[in-house]
């Protein structure tokens, strides 16, 4: 999953970064409503944190533009006061929820969890596919009631791959939603993790339940 931090103060945007990237999501930093805008209008975030308070373009600027521009990614508004004017004009303009800050970490990750559920449409907060099991909340994998032990970045991408099982997803899908901004263009990392993924979900087990898609990428489901 990937996210969009819109934030111009230096500490608080390193703070949310550092934070989320800990908790397995790609992170792109904006420091500005227009750098925002543009890179919103250039990746297909999974969701934005947006301040309210912006030089150059403000969050209320911001969310028009987007929702003008018909992105409907999900968007958390980050309000400085507790205003219940900013609140209602932010929603009513299109963002989804609001925080007020300052505010606990562990409620903008519950958040952020529960408009991803509601961004891909699927109310269970838990993935299966066979008997893999995949809970997002709770951070665990399990395959066949074994627990199996995974680092950050293979947990993104098989929650990537079981979120949207069934459908072939291409390697530049898979990185613009498991990767940030630094990894543009270096597609091989899909392949290295793939396989690190293989050798712990699919390896001695039967059926087999991630498979290459040749010259396009790759696809989670259970063959018939
Ligand atoms: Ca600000």
């Amino acid at each position: 999953m990937r996210i969009l931090v819109v934030e111009d103060e230096e500490k608080v945007a390193s703070f949310i970064r550092k934070g989320l990237v800990e908790e397995r999501y790609a992170v792109d930093v904006a420091h500005d409503g227009q750098e925002g805008v543009e890179l919103a209008a250039l990746n297909p975030y999974d969701l934005v944190v947006l301040d309210l308070m912006l030089p150059k373009l403000d969050g209320f600027r911001v969310i028009q533009r987007l929702r003008e521009d018909a992105v409907d990614t999900p968007i958390l508004v980050l309000t400085a006061k507790d205003s219940v004017g900013d609140k209602v004009r932010g929603l009513d303009l299109g963002a989804d929820d609001y925080l007020t800050k300052p505010f606990a970490f562990e409620e903008l990750l519950a958040r952020i969890r529960a408009l991803l559920r509601r961004g891909g449409g699927n109310a269970a907060p838990v993935f299966q596919v066979a008997d893999l099991v995949l809970d997002p909340a709770a951070r665990t994998v399990t395959r066949g009631g074994d627990k199996i032990e995974l680092t950050a970045k293979e947990f993104a991408l098989l929650e990537y791959l079981m979120r949207h099982a069934g459908r072939v997803l291409t390697r530049t899908m898979i990185l613009e939603h498991v990767w940030d901004q630094s990894f543009d263009s270096y597609t091989n990392v899909i392949d290295v993790y793939v396989n690190y993924l293989r050798k712990k979900v699919d390896q001695g087990r039967e059926p087999r339940l991630i498979h290459t898609v040749r010259g396009v990428g790759y696809v989670l489901r259970e063959e018939s």
